[in-house]
């Protein structure tokens, strides 16, 4: 399936996306692929750049400082791993959009860091939905709590949620997580009238479920770039 070319990669994943899109009649528009380039090398992800993708995705900080200067500076970089609030400084510098926001005190310091820089930060709140003990992510409870500290913060722009489907779940069970993601927002967007457009959920090997059930960002690695 996964053959060494990402140029091909890249087009058959948009072309899956965009099938699945019209299918359930969504504007493929809306669902934005972003290529997980953890652990892969610089001219790996110029390949990637120079196949038409803009949209990347690291896990961690220090990964991301040490590669940003040997790429082009009009790629959309998306943190999706883990913050530890050390590293907010250059996390706020180089994001886009932070995915992995988890607790209060990291969006306080996100607040404040952004501030100094005179930046908005968008961030999207992790969630984790099953209920599973998962090392990060938070249940909806706590999730709700950290929405309406953020909704007080000026300098941070909470535009939705993400989340992982545990590894060993069948894809049933996966629908249902992705699901539950949406309705949840759903119910967020009406309680405390705002918006939250954004889903960031499936990856390689559930992103064609994530976008039947919402999804506005897929987060793709294996897919493109091959195993790790
Ligand atoms: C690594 C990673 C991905 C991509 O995983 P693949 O299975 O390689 O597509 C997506 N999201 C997060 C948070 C990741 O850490």
């Amino acid at each position: 399936m996964i053959n060494s070319n990402i140029s091909d990669n890249l087009f058959q994943t948009n072309e899956k996306i965009k099938k699945i899109a019209n299918k359930t009649h969504r504007d493929p528009a809306a669902v934005r692929l972003i290529a997980v380039s953890k652990y892969i090398e610089v001219p790996k992800i110029i390949d990637a750049y120079n196949a038409g993708q803009r949209h990347f995705g690291e896990n961690r900080v220090q990964e991301l400082q040490s590669k940003v200067k040997d790429l082009p500076n009009d790629i959309q970089w998306h943190l999706i791993g883990h913050l530890q609030s050390n590293k907010v400084r250059p996390a706020v510098e180089l994001s886009t959009l932070i995915h992995s926001v988890d607790s209060v005190s990291l969006l306080k310091k996100i607040d404040s860091v952004a501030k100094e820089q005179g930046k908005v930060q968008k961030i999207l709140f992790q969630a984790n939905i099953s209920g599973e003990r998962t090392k990060f992510g938070n249940s909806v409870n706590t999730v709700e709590e950290q929405l309406e500290m953020a909704m007080e913060l000026d300098a941070i722009a909470c535009k939705g949620l993400m989340t992982m489907a545990p590894q060993n779940a069948s894809e049933d069970e996966i629908r249902l997580l992705f699901r539950k993601l949406r309705s949840f927002r759903d119910e967020m967007e009406e309680k405390h009238q705002i918006l939250l457009p954004e889903l960031s959920m499936g990856m390689s090997s559930d992103y064609e479920i994530a976008i039947e059930e919402g999804a506005t960002f897929v987060r793709v690695g294996t897919a493109i770039f091959g195993a790790r």
